[in-house]
């Protein structure tokens, strides 16, 4: 008996060919009882073929058509979703999330920003000069605004726009002076 799968193979083929009329014949006899089958499956081979070599062919014949497509495709869903984000930014949810995300680009600092944010939007007058809040898209000197410690990025008071700028220079010349003193203290004796 053969055992490698050269041996196998050698077998097989030799099986074959002495017995190449017992089996030529006994395919025939299987085609003919199986007819049906043979005409089915031949049926899907050669669909299989043609759909293949058909969408080959259409591939090849419309690739600027097709790149045409995939650019007004990308271009269609690109405005919508611009335009969705847009839409989302104008409702409330939007805007109170678009708020806390610049909060927090400017370095503010909070364990619950749900919190500020009511606390932001509920009030209507300046906390130092008392002058009446507005909230736009454009600042304007009684835009709304949250106040911060610039060093630390703790929440301090909603202010008016006018007041703001003002605590923020204060600030920075406190962190400049912070600076200096502590260069001042650290400094080491050459
Ligand atoms: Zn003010």
């Amino acid at each position: 008996m053969p055992q490698t799968k050269e041996e196998k193979k050698q077998y097989q083929k030799e099986y074959r060919e002495k017995n190449k009329e017992i089996l030529s014949q006994k395919q025939k006899e299987h085609r003919k009882n199986n007819i049906e089958l043979y005409r089915q499956k031949d049926k899907e081979d050669y669909q299989k073929r043609k759909n293949t070599l058909n969408h080959k062919e259409y591939q090849e014949n419309n690739k600027d058509k097709k790149r045409e497509r995939d650019k007004l495709y990308y271009q269609k869903n690109k405005d919508k979703k611009n335009q969705q984000r847009k839409e989302w930014s104008q409702t409330e949810q939007g805007k109170k999330l678009c708020k806390i995300t610049d909060w927090k680009s400017q370095g503010i600092k909070s364990s619950n920003f749900d919190l500020v944010y009511e606390r932001y939007i509920n009030t209507n007058y300046c906390e130092v000069c008392n002058i009446e809040l507005t909230h736009g898209r454009y600042n304007t000197k009684t835009t709304r605004c949250l106040d911060h410690q610039h060093a630390s990025g703790e929440i301090r008071n909603i202010l008016c726009h006018h007041c703001n700028t003002q605590r923020k220079s204060i600030d920075l010349k406190h962190m400049y002076v912070l600076q200096e003193l502590h260069r001042y203290f650290n400094r080491t004796e050459i």
